[in-house]
């Protein structure tokens, strides 16, 4: 920085005697997957009239501070975006626990308007001792108007009292899924607000009892269905079973019920379990299962669409290796 007259924050007088300077060093974040860090040469100037030394006014970095003004103010940025905080402490070059550290100094007040039409639903965020948060919504804008860390109904009535009687009465439509928490809630709340269930939850309702009486009818009227449903019952029960001598003697049990049963189609594939037998044991052993390639081939999908095909297999092969690995640089030397 050059030297140019500073303001004494002590005294309020100008000043361009200098004291001195010291080097800083500012880390600029991570800039195409490189570290940028400058050293700062900052100076120290020195108020005539009161005798106090101070640091000099700079764009780059607060007092006490290690990352530049633009690397802070980059990283709030990502705070408002999607990614994990190892991420963010990656690209701004900063530890994980700063990440969180700058999180948690960032307030949001609590609205003090309510929307139309708002819906209030819970969701399992297992926050602080909770394992149900309160998300309310504004269903015109669908925006969230608010998160509540507790679904309980003292804590719920305290947050709606928070706001004022006209805030309270702006809302007409109340919108939730069968909860009778959230009724009572509503209706003590909010009086003239009409309360609306949630239609999908209705529907949902209607269709578990509709499978209800689909799958009592099938048992009912077919004794091949009622055993295979048992025998498919059964099997399930091998996820509660640990240690491989007990998963073994617990397939060799069910097969040994799939050849009293009689039903072919069971019986059919004895031959590959029992082919298939220390395999099929390891199924339930080891917690290891195809589900990661099954996610990679819809991340392939969405690849194929998005570029120009199967085309060039080897052109295509490097895009899909390179989106599954995180640090892809190792690739350009070879
Ligand atoms: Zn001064």
């Amino acid at each position: 920085m050059p030297v140019a007259e500073q303001v004494c924050p002590h005294c309020g007088a100008s000043t361009r005697k200098l004291k001195g300077k010291r080097p800083r060093d500012v880390k600029f974040g991570a800039a195409q997957h490189h570290r940028v860090t400058a050293t700062y040469l900052q100076r120290r100037y020195k108020c005539q009239e009161c005798n106090h030394t101070f640091i000099e006014k700079n764009p780059f970095v607060c007092r006490y501070l290690r990352l530049s003004k633009t690397n802070m103010e980059y990283l709030f940025r990502q705070l408002g975006e999607k990614g994990s905080y190892t991420e963010m402490a990656k690209r701004s070059d900063v530890s994980v626990s700063t990440v969180i550290l700058y999180c948690s100094k960032l307030a949001i007040p609590r609205p003090t308007q309510l929307p139309t039409v708002l819906g209030i639903d819970e969701y399992k965020g297992n926050a602080e001792g909770q394992m149900y948060q309160v998300i309310i919504t504004d269903l015109n804008s669908h925006s969230i108007v608010d998160i509540l860390p507790k679904r309980d109904t003292q804590a719920l009535i305290q947050y709606f009292k928070t706001f004022s009687k006209e805030a309270r009465e702006q809302v007409k439509y109340i919108v939730m899924d069968m909860s009778p928490l959230f009724r009572l809630v509503v209706q003590t709340m909010f009086p003239h607000a009409h309360i609306v269930a949630d239609r999908y939850h209705v529907c949902r309702l209607v269709d578990w009892a509709l499978e209800r009486v689909k799958l009592l009818k099938i048992l009912h009227i077919s004794d091949d269905l009622r055993r295979a449903y048992g025998l498919r019952l059964a099997f399930r029960k091998i996820f509660k079973i640990y240690s491989i001598p007990n998963i073994e003697r617990y397939i060799q049990l069910w097969l040994k019920a799939v050849e009293s049963s009689h039903l072919p189609e069971f019986s059919n594939f004895k031959v590959s379990f029992i082919s298939w037998f220390p395999q099929i044991v390891n199924a339930f052993v080891l917690a290891y299962s195809n589900g990661f390639a099954e996610g990679c081939n819809n991340n392939i999908k969405v690849l194929k669409r998005i570029s120009y095909g199967l085309r060039h297999f080897e052109r295509f092969r490097v895009r899909i290796l390179l989106l599954s690995k995180k640090n892809s640089t190792s690739y350009l030397n070879s």
